[in-house]
């Protein structure tokens, strides 16, 4: 007999696995498939920065709220996720920088988020191998860094998770697999990030490739996630290709080193070139980061859309289709958030907030060039 679930969810990423706790635990009988395992697309090669970012009021409001619900899920589950409530600070190189850091700390307080300004000595008592020159930084103090793969099982604990299924085509509340099986459900959701095109053609979603860099271990080298004001502009513009500043210190003890942003399809493999600007960027920036034991280096691939917001919600096209895919670099952090909105569409429950600018229909409404 077809088996018959509440909810199919496709993807077991970060997103897909957020989306199919907050089914199940609105009593849901849900699955999740991946056609590989729980974690290994982009999720697994990323980052895990939980960050509040105000590039628009719409991703403002969404990472403020997945912010939140990601302190009070990690907070419980802190060795689980690899939980560190280090906080971020955007570093100011220059005068207009730090005019810069003024209007961020105006806008975040607006949204209560809490932020202190920096001078620049303050900054060097934070942060004392940064290089020598730098105006100041924001600090924003209630960001945190999780392990992306270990919260994606988490959230999956007491799921019906199915790997190594990978889905061919989906149909009015229904499914195919790879093998042939076909699944039944009320609501499928196509959560498969930079890969969800392929199972609903017409998503406007593009891989864009990041290079990071895991170090050995060299404990209190760096004490915060560090970010170049400049990495706003590298992730706004739509550019081929661009590189900013973006460390990150492990519990591990370990750093992790970023980022570029690429449009080069699915080539996997290292750019030595993009590498290469990468490190002295960062270098530039904290120049004793060249003694540092470099272990490894990765690519990834973040699922962009046209307008940077993610798609979230119904897709007509198709009976029971709901979207929750599309979240370039932010997907770590919004993930929790993306999952709220669509299980309140879902539920008809009163939205957490405005889920108009994130709905995924938009892009029929306004088809992309
Ligand atoms: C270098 C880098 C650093 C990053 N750092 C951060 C960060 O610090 N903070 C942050 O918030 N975000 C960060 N991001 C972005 C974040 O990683 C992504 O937005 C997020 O992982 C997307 O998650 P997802 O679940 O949508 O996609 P994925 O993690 O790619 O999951 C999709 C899943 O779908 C499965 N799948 C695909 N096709 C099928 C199919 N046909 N059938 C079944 N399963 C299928 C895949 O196997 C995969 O497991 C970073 C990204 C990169 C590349």
């Amino acid at each position: 007999m077809t088996p018959k679930y509440d909810a199919i969810v496709i993807g077991a990423g970060i997103v897909g696995a957020a989306c199919a706790r907050e089914l199940h635990q609105a009593g849901m009988n849900v699955v999740a498939l991946d056609a590989f395992k729980v974690g290994c697309g982009t999720t697994g090669g990323s980052m895990g920065h939980v960050v509040v970012m105000d590039d628009s009021d719409a991703q403002l409001h969404l990472t403020s709220l997945s912010r939140d619900l990601w302190k009070n899920l990690a907070e419980e589950h802190a060795e689980a996720v690899e939980y560190n409530p280090c906080g971020t600070i955007w570093v100011a190189a220059d005068e207009e920088e730090m005019e810069a850091v003024h209007s961020k700390a105006r806008n975040y307080l607006d949204h209560d988020i809490s932020v202190q300004v920096l001078d620049a000595s303050s900054l060097y008592s934070l942060e004392p191998n940064l290089r020598e020159d730098l105006k100041g930084g924001l600090r924003v103090v209630d960001d945190c860094v999780i392990y992306p793969p270990y919260s994606s099982r988490l959230l999956l604990e007491g799921i019906e998770l199915r790997e190594n299924s990978r889905v061919t085509r989906i149909l009015p509340h229904q499914i195919q697999l790879e093998d042939g099986t076909t699944l039944e459900s009320d609501i499928v959701i196509n959560a498969c990030g930079a890969a969800a095109p392929q199972i609903t053609p017409e998503l406007p979603i593009q891989p864009r490739k990041g290079h990071l860099v895991i170090t050995d271990r060299y404990p209190e080298f760096c004490r915060h996630q560090l970010v170049e004001l400049g990495y706003l502009k590298s992730a706004h513009k739509m550019e081929k290709e661009s590189v900013a500043f973006n460390i990150q210190p492990r519990l591990s003890g370990q750093y992790l080193v970023g980022s570029s942003r690429e449009f080069a399809g699915w080539d996997d493999g290292v750019n030595r070139s993009v590498l290469g600007r990468m490190l002295s960027r960062a270098c530039h920036y904290m120049p004793k980061l060249k003694d540092l034991m470099a272990l490894r280096s990765w690519t990834g691939f973040r699922p962009a859309t046209p307008d940077k917001l993610p798609l979230i919600g119904q897709w007509p096209q198709v009976a029971g289709l709901y979207i929750a895919a599309g979240h370039e670099g932010l997907g770590i952090t919004s993930s929790l958030g993306t999952a709220r909105l669509l299980a309140d569409e879902i539920l008809g429950r009163k939205p957490a907030i405005d889920p108009a600018p994130y709905r995924a229909t938009r892009i029929l409404e306004n088809p992309p060039e």
